[in-house]
């Protein structure tokens, strides 16, 4: 007899990993490792996933009592290596099997087992639409149609199909709109579309690095010396990581694509993830222009059967380089001999759902398992990351930083100046300093454009009593209200409730606590700068961005292609605006509040604050012209804002460092959160006490320490109070199975216990 062993797709804690069954002789070919199979559990039948057959029984388990697969229900998805993945995070970030083992299944496979009306069970599978066929590409008469400057979209359009055709349902997922531009450009001969399942076959041919691929003449000195740690990293296949730590603009996207040329040429494919928000259409031009239609496609704006069939094409090995974000990690590209994570040090590529994995760490897992190299990219990264290469490696794999200080064009790093708004609230109350405000009128004159940060995390406008000091609270979260002034709003941004403001004497203008009529919005919010922008520069085209403005389908598009065609505008934005934006003409940044997020209560509040700065400043200056940024801070000192001035990144590193190592924190030491939420307070009370009870008693040393229980920051949320218990453990620590042990029986009824390993979010 040959048994399997199965995960049983049960969403709950309390079921043990891996169940043996028999698999019948007639199944024996068809229950292999990675397929989905029916077999009963606990007197009804359930889906479960092979992840492994053998010849003989697990000693002690008595052959009778084991019972058999009753079905196959979808063929193999994956192999033994990347069972043995999902069970590995399952173990690390102590989730139930069965929701690591689902990542690795391709899209839309969710086969589930439904109770009838008449006690019967029936199988039931969610039904998916055609894939979009069509293809885009630029029609071979019009190579000389030059679109209007005003015309964004078209521009965009333009340069992504300038390296070959496109599918239009990734045009569409990257660039919300562009239905209509197509149209449009077709009606005038500019572009074609055409209908095709795979990639059309001249793609399908195209030889390496000859496609037409806006391919630099040579190589800089950093890319060479980057590619040739990678070269030597693939050449070993022993799970090396290289950091490819280089300045915005130096060129680490030309190095992916070469690193991903010399897997390719040893026979081995490629797994490239981006951040959502950087997977624009340039950026699948660069990959598609390079390496044709042996690219697939995956973001979460493709539609499921979209996803599927891109997912198919790397199963199949037709498509050998995967570009999405952090699910692809888990695409079964064949050979797989490396994977490349842009932009590393973006909270992103952690998960805040079960599983909730780290990207790159389990991209590092993956490499060490498949004889592959991991490739980090990014011009600020992680502390992590910069800590294991001082360190030389991690789990008995080589990890090595190499820096490319220069951007490839030769411009110049802009100038960085600081202001110091200690003192100067009381003078006139606008959010610019005079400096900035010259700046700004400066700027406009010469008719190029300016970008204004509003460092707003953790910060909203909110409304306060004058009277009683008292912030208007949402009923159903303990978050304050956020005001928007123009739509004389109070929101709430963890539930999205709305209460309107009536002018007074109607009651909701009145303080909910004293009834005083004084309330009013001290916050630095974006549209009070933008107000106070136009004030400045009457004639000025000032574009807002934040939470608000972009909360429409291809609003955020829109917005930057009205700055994009208007000399002189004036950007105004959230944190949205520090990523991705490439606009030579931008001259000027400004930072209206560099410190607001330093003052969060979690320790990668200093990390998050550099990250940003040095990302936005590096907004400026792009083009011909240099580009000058202006730091406003009360905080003038903190390493975070002093070394992005002093261009000195070594400074706050050592500060930072020795600050976490000092306080026991990552990359120090392992952290895990532990959050129990639930309606009924003294229900989550009673079990957040009693994990963090079992946890100081089944700490296995000394160097644990148990923080908490307590109430957490966002203490209810949806009218669930929130309470959490924090662990720190050594980095060695085995803290996945601890814990999972821990809450085995914890919950239900109402109550909820979520457990999150190297943690990011302690809100
Ligand atoms: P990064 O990803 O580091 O921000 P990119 O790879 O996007 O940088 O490169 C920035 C710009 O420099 C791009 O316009 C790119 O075409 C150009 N570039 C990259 N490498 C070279 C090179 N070796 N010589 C000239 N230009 C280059
Ligand atoms: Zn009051
Ligand atoms: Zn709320």
């Amino acid at each position: 007899m040959d048994y399997a062993s199965i995960v049983l797709d049960i969403p709950s804690r309390a079921i043990g990993d891996v169940y043996a069954y028999a698999v019948p002789a007639e199944l024996s070919g068809e229950a292999r490792v990675g397929s989905t199979v029916l077999v009963r559990f606990g007197g009804r039948p359930t889906v479960g996933y092979v992840v492994a057959r053998s010849r003989k029984l697990e000693e002690g388990l008595d052959p009778s009592k084991v019972r058999s697969v009753e079905r196959v229900l979808a063929a193999s998805a994956f192999d033994e290596t990347s069972a043995a993945l999902a069970l590995w995070m399952a173990r690390e970030y102590a989730c139930p099997a069965a929701a690591a083992v689902r990542l690795f299944l391709p899209p839309g496979s969710s086969p589930k087992v439904r109770k009838r009306e008449d006690g019967s069970w029936e199988l039931t599978e969610a039904r998916l639409s055609e894939p979009e066929r069509r293809w885009v590409r630029r029609a071979p008469g019009a190579k000389d149609y030059t679109p209007r400057k005003d015309a964004y979209r078209q521009r965009e359009l333009i340069d992504a199909l300038d390296g070959g055709p496109l599918r239009l349902s990734e045009l569409k997922a990257t660039l919300p709109g562009v239905g209509a531009t197509v149209r449009a450009l077709e009606r005038r001969g500019v572009v074609e579309v055409f209908e095709g399942e795979e990639a059309p076959a001249h793609l399908g041919e195209t030889t390496l690095g000859s496609a037409g691929a806006p391919q630099p003449e040579r190589l800089t000195e950093g890319q060479e010396r980057a590619l040739g740690v990678i070269g030597r990293a693939l050449g070993r296949g022993d799970g090396s990581v290289v950091l490819v730590d280089g300045v915005t603009g130096s060129g680490k996207t030309e190095v992916y694509l070469e690193a991903i040329e010399v897997a390719l040429a040893l026979g081995r494919g490629a797994v490239v993830l981006v951040p959502e928000i950087s997977l624009t259409p340039q950026t699948l031009g660069r990959f598609r222009s390079r390496f044709g239609g042996r690219v697939a496609v995956l973001h979460s704006r493709l539609t499921t059967a979209e996803r599927r069939q891109q997912w198919m094409a790397a199963a199949s090995g037709a498509a050998r380089v995967v570009v999405g974000a952090r699910s692809a990690l888990f695409c079964p590209v064949r050979d797989l001999g490396l994977v490349v994570i842009d932009e590393e040090h973006e909270f992103a590529y952690k998960q805040e759902q079960a599983p909730r994995y780290h990207a790159r760490e389990v991209a590092a897992e993956l490499v060490r398992r498949r004889g592959a190299a991991l490739v980090l990219g990014s011009a600020t990264p992680s502390l992590e990351s910069l800590w294991r290469c001082r360190e030389g490696g991690l789990r008995g794999a080589p990890w090595e930083r190499v820096e490319m200080p220069e951007r490839a064009s030769g411009a110049l790093p802009s100038e960085v100046s600081l202001i110091d708004l200690r003192g100067r609230h009381e003078e006139g109350s606008t959010s610019f300093s005079p400096e900035l405000a010259e700046a700004l009128r400066q700027t406009h004159r010469a008719g190029e454009k300016a970008v204004l940060l509003i460092n707003r995390r953790g910060f909203s406008p909110f409304l306060i009593c004058e009277d009683c000091g008292c912030v208007p609270e949402c009923p159903h979260c303990s978050s304050s209200l956020t005001y928007h002034a123009r739509r004389r709003e109070l929101i709430c941004h963890s539930c999205g409730s709305i209460w309107p403001l009536k002018p007074w004497p109607d009651p909701t203008s009145l303080c909910p606590h004293c009834g005083s009529r004084y309330l009013r919005a001290p916050g630095v919010g974006t549209e009070r700068v933008e107000g106070e922008v136009q004030l400045l520069l009457p004639d000025a085209e000032v574009i807002r961005m934040d939470a608000d403005t972009t909360r429409g389908a291809g609003a955020h598009q829109r917005l930057l292609e009205r700055f994009d065609a208007t000399p002189g505008a004036v950007l105004v934005g959230t944190q949205m605006i520090a990523k991705g934006l490439d606009f030579p003409d931008v001259t000027l940044v400004g930072v209206v509040n560099a410190d607001t997020s330093l003052k969060l209560p979690d320790f990668r509040s200093a990390e998050r604050t550099y990250d940003l700065l040095e990302q936005v400043a590096g907004r400026a200056g792009r083009g011909a012209k240099p580009g000058r940024v202006i730091i406003q801070s009360h905080w003038t000192t903190h390493p975070a804002i002093a070394s992005v001035a002093a261009r000195d990144r070594a400074a706050f590193l050592e500060s930072e460092l020795s600050q976490r190592r000092e306080a026991g924190y990552p990359p120090f030491a392992r952290i895990a959160n532990i959050t129990v939420t639930g309606r009924d307070p003294r229900a989550v009370e009673e079990t957040v006490a009693e994990m963090a009870a079992r946890l100081r008693a089944r700490a296995p040393s000394r160097s644990w320490k148990v923080v908490g229980p307590a109430e957490c920051l966002k203490a209810k949320v949806r009218d669930r109070f929130r309470h959490h218990v924090l662990v720190k453990a050594p980095v060695s620590a085995e803290l996945g199975p601890a814990l999972f042990a821990c809450a085995r029986g914890l919950g239900g009824r109402g109550v909820s216990v979520a457990i999150d390993v190297d943690a990011y979010e302690v809100l």
